[in-house]
């Protein structure tokens, strides 16, 4: 329409033009200036167009080249996040890979030992001889096998990994709220029949055989403990081990190893043994146990069937324990233990402050002689004999042992007026060996809380040898001794002040009433 109303112009403006010349110069002059000029005006208007579009084509150029660029930018940033996805994958599928791999591996070396252990020794061992079966309902499969034909079935329900993992919920009171779960194993003989844990520990613990069992518990409470915290991060599982396994050189390294390999699960596994089986795993358990501890991760004790004292606390109240006995070195302080026999460590030191200022060698006081001696220590009861064995164990040290004070048991009771318990307290103070002597206190103390209780002194020691965590044995003795003197005293027992009385057993304990007036210590 524009187009036309210009051209309509042209042409207007056109005849126009050549009508003026044409009045002047003549029809055909006037027609061919308004032709010429139409013509130009026409020509103009073309040109101008061309311009136009030209111009709008280079900006449609320019925003189609703009655009190429955003796309090429935006298909390299694509790219760049492609390949760092990709490397994520590849890295995430090779730590993947990796700990399939380890854990395989460690399968591998739990079956390869499976194998081993079943032939070297379950093939070999005789069963044994086992309480008959509580009848149970209605007799199975199982109950129809003697002894050798259970152990054997327990054995190829191992070697055929016929072992499952059972979870018992263990919920939280009063909501109800699932806590843990605790994580039981049971064979399954070849008929499906299932062996409960007190049919087969009886029979695969002799013939060593459980650590077996521990071993695939382990290893499935691994897995399913990472299933579970996928979803739930507060729930655990408690893994019970048996004591066999806690002490085993060939498997316990490696299972070190794997949980070092999971300790991001500490929070969700909780180690359980028996009290029995942590006091059997002695100085290695413990180790065992504390490097489990130091990984982080949780450990619990069941079947628990004493507490009846607690060395952690005595430990608190006196954490560096020492002999009350004075002594300048391991001659005087075997010294002043003989003359310690039925004598207070008071008594003694004020004896013998004196003397070892001017004897404190086997030498000078073989030199003082019995007599000058007997002077020094008779406000000791039986101090005449003690005299005399001091002398004579004097002689005796010089003589075979160059004047120095043995350090064994055997050599130590050989001298005059020494015994068991002289050697027990020479051993643990002067040499740091982890021995208990027990005296009138430790007696006294082990009976009333059945910690060890025992007819005898000796009968007390080896109670106390079984019982006392291994990190505690060196000051045992004087703790116990100490907790005798000034607490569980002989006439009337400080039990309300007692730090252990809670587990304290003795059923005659003092109460509260019957100290009042009485001073504390
Ligand atoms: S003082 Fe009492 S509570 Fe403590 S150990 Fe002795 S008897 Fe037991």
């Amino acid at each position: 329409m524009v187009q036309v109303l210009i051209v309509a112009i042209y042409l207007f403006g056109s005849a126009a033009a050549g009508g003026a010349v044409g009045l002047f110069a003549g029809l055909p002059a006037g027609a061919f200036v308004g032709a010429t000029l139409f013509l130009f005006a026409l020509q103009m208007q073309a040109g101008h167009g061309a311009r136009k579009q030209k111009r709008h084509a280079a900006r449609e150029i320019a925003n189609l080249k703009r655009a190429n660029a955003a796309i090429e930018i935006a298909l390299h940033e694509t790219h760049d996040a492609m390949e760092e996805m990709n490397k994520a994958i590849e890295a995430r599928a090779s730590a993947q890979g990796q700990k399939i791999v380890a854990e395989l591996q460690v399968l591998e070396s739990l079956m390869r030992e499976f194998a081993g252990r079943i032939s070297d020794k379950a093939k070999a061992e005789t069963p044994p001889a086992l309480e008959p079966h509580a009848a149970d309902g209605a007799r199975t499969y199982l109950d129809t096998l003697g002894e050798p034909e259970l152990l054997e079935t327990i054995r190829a329900s191992l070697e055929e990994n016929r072992v499952d993992l059972y979870l018992q919920p263990i919920v939280s009171l009063p909501q109800r709220k699932l806590r843990y779960y605790e994580a039981l194993s049971r064979l399954r003989a070849e008929d499906g029949s299932v062996i409960m844990p007190a049919q087969y520990i009886k029979i695969a613990a002799p013939a060593g055989l459980m650590s077996v069992v521990d071993n695939l518990l382990l290893f499935r409470c691994v897995q399913i403990v990472r299933r579970l915290t996928q979803k739930h991060r507060d729930i655990g599982v408690f893994c019970n081990i048996s004591g066999d396994t806690l002490t085993d050189a060939e498997f316990f390294p490696q299972f070190l190893d794997y949980m070092q390999h999971n300790r991001d699960l500490a929070g969700q596994i909780v180690f359980e043994f028996g009290q029995d089986a942590l006091v059997k795993a002695g100085a290695k358990g413990e180790e065992n146990l504390a490097f489990l501890a130091s990984l982080g991760f949780a450990l619990s004790m069941d079947h628990v069937d004493t507490l009846a004292l607690d060395f952690a606390r005595l430990k608190k109240m006196m954490p560096e324990p020492r002999t009350e006995l004075q002594s300048l070195n391991p001659y005087t302080l075997l010294v002043a233990v003989v003359l310690s026999a039925q004598a207070t460590d008071k008594g003694v030191n004020k004896a013998t402050a004196p003397l070892f200022k001017i004897a404190d060698t086997p030498e000078k006081m073989v030199a003082l002689g019995v007599e000058k001696l007997t002077g020094y220590i008779k406000t000791i009861g039986l101090y005449r004999n003690k005299a005399k064995n001091v002398i004579a164990l004097s002689k005796l040290l010089i003589e075979r042992h160059g004047g120095a004070v043995p350090r064994t048991r055997e050599e130590l009771e050989a001298l005059p007026g020494a015994g068991r318990k002289t050697a027990n307290v020479v051993l643990n103070v002067a040499f740091g060996e982890k021995t208990i002597a027990v005296d009138t206190h430790i007696f006294r103390v082990c009976n009333r809380t059945n910690l060890a209780p025992g007819k005898n002194v000796l009968a007390v020691e080896l109670g106390l040898e079984k019982k006392v965590p291994d990190t505690y044995k060196l000051h045992a003795h004087h703790w116990l001794i100490l907790h005798g003197r000034y607490t569980c005293v002989a006439r009337k027992p400080l039990c309300p002040t007692c730090v252990v009385r809670d587990l304290c057993r003795y059923k005659d304990k003092t109460k509260e009433v019957e100290l009042r007036g009485k001073k504390p210590g």
